[in-house]
């Protein structure tokens, strides 16, 4: 028997005090974690759970590294701080390094978070445009069903409008489109890029919202917490393609796709395309400590240095590029080097993918299985002709029989379209094989288990 009463007593405590997001419809939410290794944290009561989420997506090599403790401890003990107007050396040698993942011609903007990187992407592009004489390019293009980050203008370019309109009117410029849905839609059969419909339908926004007034287009490879919407294959290529064609810059936003989530060092290095701007944080410190990237293709980071003292880039970010973290990411993308971790996310994930496929596809509430490395999604509905998604109430009821038994799993965001009806799962890249294997089994018999 567990001892719980120390548990009831921080519970009650997390409950007076704490105000968490997502609170009251979240079956994960009464979970208060005291350790944590490899790919189980513990709760305060000494429950055991497989973490099939990562944290948010984030805890890429897994719980429990000291390596990467010490790394941040070493930087701090000799220098706990300098700023990015100034410079040191982790930020040196990680910027670098990232130039070297993304296949060089980046130039590296430190930030915290993913939305502030986001942020700081749309900044970079919009001045940037200004700078080559087209001040007219302001609009952001972004897609329903994307969430993009909760700051004013990564919100604005959200897609989910649930967490967007009690905060309206946000950030203005920002255009929406339809996200290509594989699943509702015949798109994978396109062999032409160009014909594919969602994407000819960025073509059709950007010519009607005039070509001279488009700053960017942001998109995640894989829309991820919007439901692991994976895209038919030639959809970034036309995405890319079409931005040229109107002078638009491609802001590839790998905030959850990066650091191997999608079995590459980067999503879009699954579809061949090269972005102008690309956004990372999570997975870049496994969220051991906050740091985000925007990386910026070297003839954009120039146009910036011909301009004069008052038109330079002025966006200071006094905790962005932080020395410690910047050292502890470096750590970090050693272990995933080390032990081949981009390489076990897509070996790993292909064998999760084609067993819950195999178990799940005749399950009469199973819509689809889809994803790519070690990002899944299994979309439930009501009826597998007309695909019309599964309720809430039956989703969280799958979310939490899979806790009661030591798994943590999420779900997408969406909900004022209907869609909060696909189960996500994105564990660390290092998780066990046992593992892997307990979290199949736990969701079968769950889903199995739905009582509808
Ligand atoms: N972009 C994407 C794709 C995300 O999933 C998130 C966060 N889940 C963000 C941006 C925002 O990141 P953060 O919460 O670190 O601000």
């Amino acid at each position: 028997m567990l001892d719980t009463t120390l548990g009831k007593e921080l519970l009650e405590k997390d409950e007076k005090y704490v105000w968490h997001s997502m609170k009251p419809y979240n079956p994960n939410a009464t979970l208060v974690v005291e350790k944590s290794k490899g790919a189980r944290i513990t709760d305060v009561d000494g429950k055991e759970y497989i973490e099939a989420m990562a944290g948010l997506f984030c805890v890429n090599v897994g719980y429990g590294r000291e390596e990467l403790a010490r790394a941040a401890y070493e930087q701090m003990v000799v220098n706990p701080y300098t700023p990015l107007s100034q410079g040191h050396v982790p930020s040196i040698k990680l910027a670098e390094k990232l130039n070297e993942m993304l296949g060089g011609d980046y130039v590296i903007f430190f930030s915290n978070s993913g939305s502030e990187a986001n942020e700081t992407a749309f900044k970079i592009a919009r001045q940037y445009h200004q700078q080559k004489g087209a001040a007219s390019r302001f609009k952001i293009v972004s897609r329903y069903r994307a969430y993009h980050g909760n700051t004013g203008a990564a919100l604005a370019a959200t897609g989910q409008a649930e967490r967007k309109y009690r905060y309206e009117p946000l950030s203005p410029g920002f255009l929406h489109v339809a996200p290509p849905d594989s699943y509702r839609s015949n798109e994978d059969s396109y062999t032409d890029s160009l014909e594919i419909p969602s994407v000819k339908e960025v073509d059709r926004v950007m010519t009607w919202e005039f070509s001279e007034t488009i700053a960017a287009m942001i998109l995640e490879p894989i829309i991820t917490g919007g439901g692991a919407l994976v895209p038919p294959e030639g959809y970034l290529k036309g995405i890319e393609a079409v931005c040229k064609k109107h002078g638009a810059l491609l802001i590839v936003d790998e905030v959850i796709c990066g650091f191997g989530r999608t079995g590459k060092p980067f999503g879009f290095m699954n579809y061949g395309v090269k972005p102008d701007i690309i956004t990372m944080a999570k997975g870049l410190t496994s969220a051991y400590l906050p740091l985000s990237a925007t990386a910026v293709k070297r003839e954009i980071y120039e146009a910036f240095m011909e301009s004069g003292d008052y038109d330079y880039f002025r966006h200071v970010n006094t905790f962005g590029g932080h020395p410690a973290s910047c050292a502890l990411a470096l750590k970090n993308l050693e272990i995933m080097e080390k032990e081949q971790l981009f390489e076990r996310s897509a070996l790993k994930g292909e064998e999760m993918f084609i067993s819950l496929q195999a178990q799940l596809n005749t399950h009469p509430l199973v819509g689809d299985v889809r994803g790519k490395g070690l990002l899944i999604g299994i979309e439930l509905v009501k009826d597998k002709a007309t695909k019309e998604p599964l309720e809430l109430e039956y989703v969280n009821k799958v979310i939490a029989m899979c806790k009661e038994k030591g798994v943590i799993i999420g779900k997408n965001g969406a909900t004022v379209a209907g869609y909060n009806n696909v189960l996500l799962l994105s564990p660390p890249l290092s998780i066990p094989d046992e593992d892997i294997e307990i979290v199949i089994n736990t969701i079968v018999e769950a889903i199995y288990h739905l009582n509808k």
